[in-house]
């Protein structure tokens, strides 16, 4: 496919401003020294130029995407109504607090759904995405510490199972990282954490359900090792969409959560669109919390910044009209109906495990959360066919392909996650075709390391990709 800068014809765009009838005026200032580079199209061909790119890519709308971890559910389109609101649309994150009643009773309630959710006691709507979220998480925690004179604890433990961002952001939020093994069953080892433990410790950052789709039955003797050596609990509330309704964070034993809007509460993603991750604390850290926390006295909504503030993440309120379809999500659930979703992401995780688990073992046995992680290790050494062999071919069958190679602790990994919103009839057809693609490893592994053959792209050099990316395009002078 051509790009929008190859289809440009000089003199072809349209000029939708008419032509000069005043006297034109040269500004007196610097100019550009090359020229814009703008693509020149007509209307049609740029609609055809993106409804084509459109075309290229997988998702939920098109298909199946079981991409683990990553929570890829349909979204209702009712939320994208209630965001697109001009009430919610045409407002200025400037406009008094007396003018924006309405905007502020809905952050003041996403806010509050989410803490009774999360057993939180405040919350802040203000980072962008997971990864942000910890970031800010991570902060609380350094404050805490900091606050009462407590400067050597300088260290986050981390698991081997976690979630790369994990230690990405304890590193950036100043700290060094510990990692602590995980057992043969998939659980964090107590013994090796113990080990790890000291009054050098800030605090552990744990998602359960982890990432090999367990939730870890120590989790309250985990958060007490913690706790005991003075360090603080970071709950990673990307896997909610397993427990949310069912079992809290904050009884649990953690202080700071941070929640992955666009996974759990219905906000599209996946390089479409802006993410949100507020983060949750216990009371004891409400005071280090980021921007301006909404209140609310007598019915009305105000704006306050809590006393020893870690400053702002972000601008205003973050991606606000995220926060009204996670709220118009929460509410068109309702209290049984989000306990409802986890059950059926765990049943329906468990239904493809199960259909599959003769073909693929998974990691570890047993019931899994609402994801599971299946192994290509044996099929790799049997008929040489690979987790990016399977995944490749599973693009001709028009399936997004699960996650790869991660969680690091598990070889030749395959994480699938199909979430509640698929129906019995696409986990058989795509336990069929699964089945399939290992009868076509046996018999015909040579077809599954062409594959894809229907793809736009079949197999980029993705060490090339990774290593020196091309990010824009270079223009003849
Ligand atoms: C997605 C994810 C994150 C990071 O969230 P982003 O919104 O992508 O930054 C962190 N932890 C886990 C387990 C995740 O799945």
């Amino acid at each position: 496919m051509k790009l929008i800068f190859e289809r440009s014809i000089p003199g072809h765009g349209q000029t939708l401003l008419p032509h000069c009838d005043v006297p034109e005026i040269t500004l007196d200032a610097p100019g550009r020294e090359t020229p814009l580079h703008l693509a020149e199209l007509s209307e049609n061909d740029l609609s055809r130029h993106f409804t084509e790119l459109s075309k290229q890519v997988h998702g939920v709308n098109c298909g199946f995407y079981p991409l683990g971890s990553c929570t890829m559910k349909y979204s209702p389109k009712l939320d994208e109504d209630m965001a697109a609101l001009p009430g919610f649309t045409d407002i200025h994150p400037l406009q008094p607090a007396h003018t924006a009643q309405g905007c502020l009773h809905v952050l003041h309630e996403a806010a509050q759904q989410l803490c009774v959710i999360t057993g939180m006691d405040e919350m802040t709507m203000q980072p962008a995405a997971g990864a942000h979220g910890e970031f800010t998480g991570l902060l609380l925690i350094k404050s805490y510490h900091r606050s009462r004179g407590d400067d050597k604890r300088t260290k986050i433990i981390v698991p081997d199972s976690a979630h790369g961002t994990n230690p990405a952001s304890a590193s950036m939020a100043g700290f060094t990282i510990v990692n602590v093994p995980s057992r043969a069953d998939g659980c964090v080892d107590l013994e090796k954490l113990k080990a790890a433990v000291g009054d050098d410790t800030a605090g552990l950052m744990l998602t359960n359900p982890n990432t090999v789709g367990l939730f870890d039955k120590n989790i309250l003797e985990i958060t007490k090792i913690i706790h005991d050596a003075g360090g603080l609990n970071y709950y990673d509330g990307a896997n909610l969409n397993a427990v949310m309704g069912i079992v809290r964070p904050g009884d649990m034993g953690f202080d700071v959560v941070h929640v992955n809007l666009h996974k759990t509460f219905a906000t599209p993603h996946g390089g479409g669109g802006p993410g949100s991750g507020p983060v949750g604390c216990k009371a004891f850290l409400a005071d280090f919390l980021p921007g301006q926390v909404v209140r609310c006295a007598d019915g009305v909504y105000t704006l306050s910044t809590p006393e020893k503030s870690i400053g702002c993440v972000r601008g205003f309120h973050g991606n606000f009209l995220v926060a009204v379809k996670a709220l118009t999500y929460l509410m068109m659930l309702g209290r049984e109906g989000v306990p409802e979703a986890a059950r059926n992401a765990v049943l329906n995780a468990n239904y493809l495990m199960h259909r599959i688990k003769g073909s693929y073992p998974p990691a570890v046995d047993g019931i899994c959360m609402h994801e599971f992680v299946a192994s290509m290790d044996k099929a790799k050494h049997e008929f040489g066919v690979s987790a990016t062999d399977v995944a490749k071919a599973m693009l001709d069958y028009g399936i997004h392909p699960p996650t790869m190679y991660f969680p690091l602790i598990v070889h030749e990994a395959l994480m699938f996650e199909p979430t509640e919103t698929e129906s019995k009839a696409t986990l058989d057809e795509t336990a069929d075709i699964l089945l399939e693609i290992m009868e076509r490893a046996k018999s015909d592994p040579d077809s599954l390391h062409a594959a894809p053959l229907t793809a736009p792209i079949g197999r980029p050099d993705e060490v090339t990709a990774a290593r020196q990316p091309v990010t824009r395009y270079v223009f003849e002078q």
